[in-house]
Order: structure tokens, then C-alpha cells, then sequence
């Protein structure tokens, strides 16, 4: 009967190591690994207004800037019409 509940408590550890490596492959498939480390020179992304800081997921240098954006579909975003977004916030 002891034999039984170890078996158990092996196969939940096993099930939970898997779940938890899904997870995590699942999060950097969608690109949710941010790039805090990078430096960029807006506050705001451009297209959403949302704030750069610690949500930097794609990077843009336009006129010697370096632009930080919250995904890769703000970045196409302002790529399509770069000067409709900066003269939107300056
Ligand atoms: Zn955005």
C-alpha cells in the first residue's frame, strides 16, 4: 500500500516538472521574455502608448534613436508610418 502513494507522489512530481516546462516553452514562443537590459530612448511605445520600461519585447533605431516597443506588432506598426506616431507624441 506504501509502494501505491510513493507512486503517485512520483507520477504528480513528474506531471508538475512537465506542466511547468510547457509553460515556460509556451511563454517564449510568444515572445514573452522582455529585454530589460536594453536602454531605449522613448518612454512610451509610440503605437500604444504603453510604457518601454520593463515591457520591451522588440527594438527599432529610427533617426539615430532607438525606439523600444512592447511587441513585434507595435514595431511593424511604426515601421508601416513611422512619422504619424512621433509627431503624435512630440
Ligand atoms: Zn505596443
Amino acid at each position: 500500500m506504501k509502494l501505491k502513494i510513493d507512486y503517485v507522489l512520483v507520477v504528480s512530481v513528474i506531471m508538475l516538472t512537465f506542466t511547468s516546462c510547457e509553460f515556460k516553452q509556451k511563454e517564449n514562443s510568444m515572445g514573452g521574455e522582455t529585454l530589460s537590459h536594453v536602454e531605449v530612448d522613448n518612454e512610451l511605445d509610440p503605437v500604444c502608448n504603453m510604457h518601454t520600461k520593463d515591457n520591451v519585447r522588440d527594438t527599432l533605431t529610427y533617426q539615430k534613436k532607438l525606439y523600444g516597443f512592447c511587441s513585434s506588432n507595435c514595431k511593424e506598426e511604426f515601421q508601416k508610418n513611422p512619422n504619424k506616431y512621433l509627431s503624435q507624441n512630440q
